[in-house]
């Protein structure tokens, strides 16, 4: 989220103005890529269960559509800023090019908190935003999907509202929906399961054995329960894991050096993913402060919350064990923290490579959507599985071939996979 000291906007321009250079893209495609196409700030107003009336603003961007529709989540958030919305926006637009799938890059946002609105308040939220937007999203224009604090209700909810107006059966207008609703199998796991595909090609390039290696996750939301579910089963030790405490109003990191696995923490943990503090007692965690998961001595750290995690103030934390950062959040990592973590020589699995089995699965979705016709999860989970290990491969063999850190090969293969896709339209 923006704050006074850290705008996401800015340092997702910071990063596409450096890569901008190293590919010497002429000044307007750079000046048409550096900002979203097309964006809309709209209210919704909602009457709460108490009967008085409040109006939430919402956002969506579309920053770039020349590869296929803009694809991206709807977040739900009290801190959520048109700037959050816009760099998550343009991120989107650099993963679904960088994993090669034809789509582009959007985001939407309400300023809200689902963890205090009812079901109903929460309902007319959703309704309200398609209502606002109906005209400008749809399965070859723009498609939503969950994003943090959105699930699949929300979305089955919107698609719901989007057929009521235009009286047609779309499924492919929005993706995340329920399974028997056209959703996807595999969805709910894909963004944690393609984390740890990339984690395991990275560990098989370094020759590191999974099995002897430890974690430390910041977050227990859908990428984090996922992403911690494989690669406990693949071997590896989780011993610490934080999530943010609605209760407290601060962030807590839970510790057991003995390891800690899914089925473990699932059962303390409530749908926003909050780890009850009592119960991780008395399951024998150690309750610690919310930045303690940075300064675990652990092989893997993952980022798996928000962005701004891993900043000038955190980065020297990090404990000189840590070989590798896996960026399952939306970047979680800022420039300045990425100067310390390449002069530390740590490895970076890069956010928009790391966590885009989400979109990959969602892109598998808008497929069945379109053939009327559901594939087994098998299938769904090995077809992420080829996509993104492909994509691992290519930006690995890309950061040799340049000499270059994880993040800017990932940025050379999409923002020039982007360029090309404009100039071939004659866009500019
Ligand atoms: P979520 O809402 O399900 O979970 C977020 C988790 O982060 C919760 O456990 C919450 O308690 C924790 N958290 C929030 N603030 C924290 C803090 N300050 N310290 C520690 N923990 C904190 O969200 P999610 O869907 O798991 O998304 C997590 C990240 O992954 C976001 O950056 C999101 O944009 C990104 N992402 C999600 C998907 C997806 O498919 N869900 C896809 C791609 C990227």
């Amino acid at each position: 989220m923006a704050d006074q000291n850290f705008n996401p906007f800015k340092m997702a321009q910071q990063q596409f103005d450096n890569v901008a250079k190293q590919l010497q893209l002429d000044q307007a495609t750079c000046d048409f890529l550096r900002v979203p196409d097309r964006e809309y700030h709209f209210s919704i107003p909602i009457r709460m269960d108490d009967g008085t009336y409040q109006v939430f603003r919402g956002f969506r961007c579309q920053h770039n559509d020349a590869r296929g529709p803009a694809k991206g989540g709807i977040r739900f958030h009290p801190n959520e800023t048109i700037d959050t919305v816009r760099a998550l926006s343009m991120w989107m637009t650099w993963k679904t090019a960088c994993v090669d799938i034809p789509l582009g890059g959007g985001k939407g946002g309400v300023v809200c908190d689902p963890r205090i609105l009812s079901l109903r308040e929460q309902e007319l939220i959703c309704r309200g935003y398609i209502r606002q937007i109906w005209k400008v999203i749809g399965p070859i224009q723009d498609v939503p999907a969950p994003d943090v604090m959105t699930n699949s209700q929300m979305m089955i909810w919107m698609l719901d509202e989007y057929e009521k107006i235009t009286g047609m059966k779309y499924p492919g207008v929005i993706t995340g929906k329920p399974v028997g609703a056209g959703g996807s199998l595999g969805r709910t796991e894909a963004t944690g399961f393609g984390a740890i595909f990339t984690l395991r090609e990275a560990l098989k390039e370094k020759g590191i054995d999974i099995t002897k290696t430890t974690a430390s996750v910041q977050g227990f939301g859908n990428v984090a329960q996922y992403a911690i579910k494989l690669y406990t089963q693949l071997g590896g030790k989780v011993i610490a894991v934080s999530c943010w405490d609605n209760n407290v109003k601060k962030a807590i990191t839970f510790r057991k050096a003995a390891g800690t696995n899914y089925d473990e923490l699932i059962g303390i943990t409530d749908k926003f993913g909050t780890i009850d503090q009592a119960k991780a007692k008395d399951l024998g965690f150690e309750i610690l402060d919310g930045n303690d998961w940075i300064k675990q001595e652990v092989d893997i750290l993952m980022p798996a919350a928000l962005e701004n995690q891993i900043n000038a103030d955190t980065v020297n934390m990090i404990s000189p064990s840590v070989k590798i950062i896996n960026e399952c959040a939306n970047g979680p990592t800022t420039p300045e923290a990425d100067e310390v973590i390449k002069s530390k020589g740590i490895f970076v699995i890069p956010d928009f490579l790391c966590n885009a089995g989400g979109v990959t699965c969602s892109y598998f979705e808008q497929v069945q959507n379109n053939m009327n016709y559901y594939w087994p999860k098998d299938e769904v989970l090995e077809k992420l599985d080829q996509k993104m290990t492909a994509a691992y491969h290519g930006v690995s063999n890309m950061a040799k071939e340049k000499n270059a850190y994880m993040r800017d090969a990932a940025y050379l293969i999409a923002i020039k996979r982007v360029a090309d896709a404009v100039k071939l339209r004659g866009i500019v």
